[in-house]
């Protein structure tokens, strides 16, 4: 029998209607039907606060507790994870630091993805080794093997990328959580580049999601903000040690306009992804253009990998590409985009272009071309199809 939908049942509701619903509940003061935002530090107490842990994050106390907004998204992103909890953050960086903070410790070791955020790779290879003496290893996590082979028995954590950024190296969740399991070691996945309902890491055994809430979800650029999902003890814990006690806490603002920009993020992705999929073709199809890597590309070398993980609902919405040119080819031709603009970020309404040099040590993981031409992060945007194309060939028009 199925369950009668209602929605002030998360889990009996299809992702769209989630989208919609789920974290929201009418104002037992106004009857307004929105989540109201709450723009206050403080809630007020009982008559005998004496008994009150200070530390709580369950009910509304203090805003670097917890606070209306806060607890209506981590209701709503819990759902739309399907996980049993989570706590949001200022930034997708101050998730990944907060996991990392209540995870580690002196001694630990982690497993790293070679290819991965600037913030998670800088952590890991220069502060927590220099300040807190914990040890990491860097590995390509397109390869279980790989991944299996740098396991150690002081291995407490493996972290990892869904779709890496920037480029666009796509990790197996399931093969990599049960190496991390049966190390007794937690997989923690940020999964920016492929939210919900692209894909749910927790189905494949990840521990612990993270989300730069700055991207899709909120996806219109106006509000930054992170997350993580997962366990419930787990994320007690997060809260605990790294919201109340570090203090990287989401302004109620932002919680609230995140709530609001997630409401259409079905949506978005599905055309996010439908022009993505059709530029990609279209740069790969231009002898002016030196290299493309999309995972929705029979080229892409993780291409049947994503096919299967992502279960066929797409291959998110990054392209990673270069011209065929210098670094400084790569600049004439973003200075000579219309439409798309040079800014860093992604996963916005409008369509953004940086371009990454050859500089610098991450590179040295990345693929030949890559590092020998510097590359284009391209995140497609909600603009017209026919409009984007039009502009990259304009572009290209004026580059060669
Ligand atoms: C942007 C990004 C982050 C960091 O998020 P902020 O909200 O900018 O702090 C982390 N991981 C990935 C994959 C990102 O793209």
């Amino acid at each position: 029998m199925t369950a009668r939908p209602d929605k002030h049942d998360p889990a009996s509701l299809a992702f769209a209607t989630q989208s919609v619903h789920a974290g929201n509940r009418i104002d037992p003061g106004s009857g307004a039907i929105r989540t109201p935002l709450v723009m206050a530090n403080s809630y007020a107490l009982p008559d005998d606060p004496s008994t009150i842990d200070w530390s709580s994050t369950d009910v509304p106390l203090y805003t670097r507790n917890s606070g209306m907004n806060q607890l209506a998204l981590q209701a709503k992103l819990a759902a739309l994870e399907g996980g049993q909890d989570a706590v949001v953050l200022a930034s997708g960086v101050a998730a990944l630091h907060a996991v990392f903070f209540t995870l580690l410790r002196t001694g630990d070791h982690v497993v790293v993805a070679d290819v991965t955020y600037e913030a998670s790779w800088r952590l890991f290879a220069e502060l927590l080794p220099a300040k807190y003496g914990i040890e990491a290893t860097f590995v390509d996590a397109s390869d279980p093997d790989a991944v299996a082979g740098a396991v150690r028995t002081n291995t407490r954590l493996v972290h990892i990328e869904t779709i890496g950024n920037p480029t666009t190296k796509v990790a197996d969740v399931a093969a990599i959580a049960r190496i991390a399991h049966a190390a007794g070691a937690l997989l923690s996945v940020d999964s920016t580049f492929t939210p919900p309902p692209l894909y749910s890491p927790l189905t494949d055994g990840a521990d612990l999601v993270i989300h730069s809430l700055t991207k899709y979800i909120n996806g219109h650029g106006d509000a930054m903000g992170g997350a993580v999902i997962g366990d419930r003890a787990l994320i007690e814990r997060i809260k605990g040690d790294a919201m109340v006690d570090v203090g990287g806490v989401i302004s109620p603002f932002n919680a609230w306009l995140i709530q609001r920009g997630s409401v259409t993020l079905p949506l978005r992705l599905r055309q996010h992804q439908e022009t993505a999929s059709h530029l990609a073709q279209v740069l790969a199809a231009d002898p002016r253009v030196a290299f493309v890597a999309y995972p929705g590309l029979d080229a892409h070398p993780q291409h049947e990998l994503a096919t299967r993980q992502f279960g066929g609902r797409g291959y998110g919405a990054m392209i990673a590409f270069a011209v065929d040119g210098d670094p400084e080819t790569q600049n004439r031709f973003v200075s000579a985009l219309r439409v798309v603009t040079s800014a860093v970020s992604l996963g916005h309404d409008e369509s953004l272009i940086v371009h990454v040099g050859t500089g610098g040590p991450r590179v040295a993981a990345y693929p030949e071309p890559f590092r020998r031409l510097g590359h284009l992060r391209f995140s497609v945007g909600l603009e017209d199809v026919g409009d984007l194309e039009a502009d990259l060939r304009a572009a290209l028009d004026a580059t060669f």
